[in-house]
């Protein structure tokens, strides 16, 4: 079992890496924006509670995330492993799903951050803005907020991970295919 938590800035390139990691590593791709954004898209209780969050570029509440990805967690018992991606984001998420994995004796093996210069992400997330039919990627100023939240609540979590030696980066500036290679480079030698 190998649980797999990718960290990087909205942009980043989390969710592209991910399709192609899973296929290769038989993992369960979780990511909870796409989580939030299918409920949104459904008009379920918990995607109208989500939306305002989302669209202003705020993160959803902890309470409301966490008891979300345990919930899918538990729809995917037989996994051989699970690829979080954009989960957790703050401490309390984290903390929690260390204790959450630990009930079912798996813990993460391993947290990679996709690193890119913010400027870059911002033009790239603007860009998808014209074709995502993303509210939070259509105004620079909700952009501009989504990393203030990544760097108030979401970067304290690169210590977090480092205290217990399972923190790894790559470079996230290049071809997709360039980027697989240097994130499979590190899943290999888990
Ligand atoms: P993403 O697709 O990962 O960029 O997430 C889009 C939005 O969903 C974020 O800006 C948050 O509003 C919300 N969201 C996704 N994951 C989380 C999380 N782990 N905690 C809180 N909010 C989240």
């Amino acid at each position: 079992m190998i649980n797999i938590v990718l960290f990087g800035k909205p942009g980043a390139g989390k969710g592209t890496q991910a399709e192609f990691l899973k296929e290769k590593y038989n993992l369960t791709h979780l990511s909870t924006g796409d989580i939030f954004r299918y409920n949104m898209k459904n008009d379920t209780a918990l995607g109208r509670e989500a939306k305002g969050y989302i669209d202003n570029g705020d993160l959803v509440p902890d309470s409301v995330t966490i008891k979300m990805l345990q919930d899918e967690v538990d729809k995917n018992l037989d996994s051989k492993g699970f690829l979080f991606d954009g989960f957790p984001r703050t401490l309390a998420q984290a903390d929690a799903l260390d204790a959450f994995l630990k009930t079912k004796n798996w813990e993460v093996t391993a947290t990679i951050a996709l690193e890119a210069d913010d400027n870059i992400l911002v033009q790239r997330i603007l860009e998808r803005g014209k074709t995502s039919g993303r509210i939070d990627d259509q105004d620079e100023e909700k952009i501009r907020n989504r990393y203030e939240e990544y760097n108030e609540k979401t970067a304290p979590l690169m210590n977090y991970y480092k205290e217990q030696n399972k923190f790894h980066a790559v470079n996230g500036i290049g071809s997709i295919a360039e980027i697989t290679e240097r994130l499979s480079a590190v899943i290999d030698k888990l």
